[in-house]
């Protein structure tokens, strides 16, 4: 059953195939996208004076009868058209420079309304440089209030006016696809009023009215399209099933663990285990504090596989962090008789095809990497647990692909990145969410301080100060967009000035021992320089943002971050997430000179903020959900009309309503609206297809 609304813009009477070429430049392909291309603003013709009352230079709306009409020509190459309109007061002049189509569009009677700029050098006449002008029906001229469309080329406001109109006309006839107890309920205009109210409204408050709703209708939509993917994934039945563990290595492990699991840690395992015991699959969101003891939970998911006899994959961002799980997860589990493997690019040909070898036989219990992991060769036997790390890294497709390697699997999808309730709600609506809110006892905030760039001396005096006490640094480098090489260089450049101050005694670096890490040091240079810093052999370490996640070395308690103002809120909060690990005093120190207000403000903010969620919701509000996810990967879909900072309460309410329709099944009987549904969300949400 095909929708009026699916039918292509060139079915609207005014739009040719040119305009249909046009229209498509701004996504405008269908009917239901040309309707659903909201005014941005309203012209008020109610905010027209009259013309004599104008000021030069002024922009103004004034509206009239022509009563004459004039081409001057005093160049060649300038055409002036001069229009002679009378409002209720005097004759004023409208004048279009070089547009000649002007003579034809109108005639002496129409009514016009124009906005344009006042020009009264002329002696007592008023001229207004036309920006804008509309002819006025007779017959709408109680229609006070303008669309103001956003454009394409080839295609000018009035057209869009009459096209909109001409839409509008054509599906008089829509049927509603929202439920009407809703509409009731929240006192929402139904379709076709909205439509028309959004575009044509009588006055602000119908516009806003229907606002409203197609506001409410786009989070009711989203929210039950993700809802009922939950559902969906919860109907289906996992083949594994971790009752009848073979060892108990999961409780010699809990035993044996070198500190007490917070109550936190201690709760989000309970939910964890809630899930994997259960017949469905396991689709969970673990958010957490840099530093808050996430790894700990994915130790204990994987290990409880291993019990069953079964497989767990994990997976992360960077080579890095790969690395270093692999080396936490072996020492951990030291002794259990896990057999843990490390795939990256950096081992050879010959071990990776052992590797993987061993993987489809089962001789391998939990295998760790990056997106290697990924590639069609790695096949597992029996994949049943799946943990992505700092999943903000990877595209939505990149876990799709992950997931695929078992049927059904248990998998925990872990973030330091806080992410407010409402961006929660809409880019990981589909998943359950489990929160760590309490670090682990014992750890002192990091003190953050920002210091100017020719003040650089008291940092280095900091790491001096602290490196005789057996601790560490990082420095990390600007970051320069789209640019590893030149971020590369420049963390370079530093480190050699470094190396340059340890070897000179007059310095205050004198005798420390500098190291370098960038994303374009060969394979294997990482590792070792990464390795070096953990034993404690590097005092200095200057790096690029490689860093940024994940790393986990307690014994460092300096973060200094040149030209910090570079980074986004979040980032920042992550770097400095990479100290204060241990329980001595960190600090983190922004070495920078912003200049613009914003940007001065945003290093206020941080300093004076430790909370992560708190400086998230900042962030968010700073850069918007797109820029503060990554855009292509958030899987948050793109609203035409709702904002879901301002219209938090409207997205609250539409989840709520979304999950009792879906409890009723009343969405599921409602055919018109599943057909909407299945039409707006055409590809993946966050999770699944
Ligand atoms: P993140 O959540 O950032 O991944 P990690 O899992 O790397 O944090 O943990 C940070 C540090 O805290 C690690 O050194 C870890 O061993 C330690 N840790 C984790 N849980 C606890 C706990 N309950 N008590 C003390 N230290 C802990
Ligand atoms: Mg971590």
């Amino acid at each position: 059953m095909e929708s009026i609304f699916d039918k292509p813009v060139q079915f609207v009477k005014g739009v040719g195939h040119k305009k249909a070429e046009n229209l498509k430049k701004i996504e405008i392909f269908t009917l239901f996208d040309l309707l659903y291309h909201f005014p941005k603003d309203y012209l008020n013709r109610s905010s027209v004076i009259p013309a004599y009352a104008s000021m030069h230079g002024q922009l103004v709306t004034v509206s009239g009868r022509v009563v004459g009409i004039q081409e001057l020509k005093p160049r060649k190459n300038l055409s002036i058209i001069k229009i002679a309109v009378r409002d209720h007061y005097s004759v004023f002049f409208a004048v279009w420079f070089n547009q000649k189509h002007v003579l034809k569009q109108y005639k002496v009677g129409d009514k016009l309304l124009i906005t344009g700029k006042v020009d009264r050098s002329y002696r007592n006449t008023v001229q207004v440089n036309v920006v804008e002008c509309e002819l006025i029906d007779e017959n709408e001229d109680k229609n006070l209030l303008l669309p103001i469309y956003s454009l394409t080329e080839g295609i000018t406001q009035r057209q869009m006016r009459v096209i909109m109109q001409n839409a509008l006309y054509s599906v008089q006839d829509i049927k509603e696809f929202m439920p009407k107890e809703l509409l009731d309920k929240y006192k929402l205009p139904a379709l076709y009023d909205a439509l028309k109210n959004i575009h044509f409204p009588e006055d602000l408050e119908s516009a806003k009215k229907a606002r409203r709703r197609f506001i409410f209708e786009e989070f009711f939509l989203l929210q039950l399209a993700l809802v009922r993917r939950r559902k969906n994934l919860k109907e289906v039945k996992k083949l594994h099933s971790y009752q009848n563990a073979k060892s108990n290595r999961l409780k010699f492990f809990l035993e044996c663990l070198p500190f007490k699991p917070t109550a936190d840690q201690n709760r989000v395992w309970e939910e964890i285990q809630r899930d994997m015991n259960s017949t469905k699959p396991m689709n969970r969101l673990l958010q957490g504090d840099v530093g808050s003891g996430k790894t700990l939970l994915s130790a204990l998911m994987l290990l409880k596989a291993v019990d069953a006899g079964l497989q767990g994959a994990f997976m992360v961002p960077t080579e890095i962090l790969a690395e270093q799980h692999y080396i936490n997860l072996s020492k951990w589990f030291e002794g259990l008789e896990v057999k843990l493997e490390l795939l990256t690019s950096r081992i050879s040909k010959s071990q990776r095809t052992d590797i993987l070898h061993k993987l489809k036989s089962g001789q391998i219990d939990v295998l760790i990497g990056t997106h290697a992991l990924l590639t069609e060769d790695v096949v597992f036997k029996n994949l049943a647990c799946v943990v992505i790390d700092e999943q903000h890294r990877f595209g939505v497709k990149q876990r799709l692909n992950l997931l695929k390697k078992g049927a059904y699997p248990d998998v925990l999808i872990m973030t330091a990145t806080p992410i407010p309730r409402t961006l929660a709600l809409t880019a990981y609506g589909d998943l359950d969410i489990s929160v760590i809110n309490n670090l682990p006892p014992g750890r002192k905030p990091v003190r953050t301080y920002h210091i100017t760039k020719d003040s650089i001396d008291k940092l280095y005096r900091l790491i001096k100060k602290e490196a005789l006490n057996g601790r560490q640094s990082y420095i990390v480098c600007p970051l320069i967009e789209e640019s590893e090489a030149l971020e590369a260089e420049a963390a370079t450049k530093l480190a050699d000035e470094l190396i340059e101050m340890s070897r000179d005694k007059s310095s205050i670096l004198y005798g420390l021992r500098i190291g370098l890490l960038h994303g374009k040091l060969k394979v294997g240079e990482k590792e070792n320089v990464m390795e070096m810093f953990r034993k404690g052999e590097i005092d200095v370490l200057v790096s690029t943002t490689v860093i940024e996640v994940g790393v986990d070395v307690p014994n460092a308690t300096v973060m200094a971050i040149i030209d910090a103002e570079r980074f986004g809120l979040a980032q920042l909060h992550q770097l400095r997430g990479r100290v204060g690990r241990g329980t001595s005093q960190s600090y983190c120190i922004l070495v920078c000179d912003p200049k613009s207000k914003e940007s001065r403000m945003r290093i206020n903010a941080f300093v004076n903020t430790s909370d992560g969620f708190e400086l998230a919701e900042q962030d968010l509000r700073l850069r918007g959900p797109g820029e503060f996810l990554g855009t292509k990967q958030s899987g948050i879909p793109k609203f035409k009309i709702a904002d879901i900072i301002r219209d938090q309460k409207a997205l609250i309410v539409a989840k709520k309503e979304a999950e009792l329709m879906l409890e009723n099944k009343g969405a599921l009987s409602n055919e018109i609206l599943l057909q909407e549904l299945k039409k707006r969300f055409k590809t993946g949400l966050s999770l699944v297809n």
